[in-house]
């Protein structure tokens, strides 16, 4: 018996060593990633208004006031939904645009037309208290 309750024992140690090296591992690939604790989403599909907005920081102004307006509104609000979430330029530097009939997954504009890929990037220890 003393040996069973020995043998118990080390396992237990054993498979709780090894979550801790699974947990280990795994933040010391996402580090290698390029050196810092983010989570990477990549290949995200946004419009030309919304690329202007995220990397310029530009607005549209090449409508008429009521549709700036509302593309505005539009591209503040699909930023503001991907919290904690923020955009990022394309790891791969894929600076051509593409056409597609999928919706912007920023402002979720879902006519068909021209498409960048983004990424999205979240902070990977951001709030967490270990
Ligand atoms: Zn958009």
């Amino acid at each position: 018996m003393q040996h069973a309750r020995q043998r118990d024992h080390q396992l237990a140690r054993l498979s709780n060593l090894e979550q801790k090296f699974k947990q280990w591992e795994k933040e010391a690939k996402l580090e290698a990633y390029d050196h810092s604790p983010i989570e990477v989403i990549e290949d995200v599909e946004i419009c030309g208004d919304c690329r202007i907005y995220l990397f310029n920081g530009e607005l549209p102004a090449i409508h008429d006031e009521e549709t700036n307006a509302r593309r505005e509104k539009e591209i503040l609000a699909g930023e503001e939904r991907q919290q904690p979430w923020r955009f990022s330029s394309d790891p791969h530097n894929r600076d051509e645009s593409f056409f597609t009939h999928r919706s912007c997954e920023c402002c979720e504009a879902n006519e068909g037309g021209d498409r960048y890929y983004v990424a999205l990037v979240r902070d990977l220890y951001n709030g967490r208290d270990d």
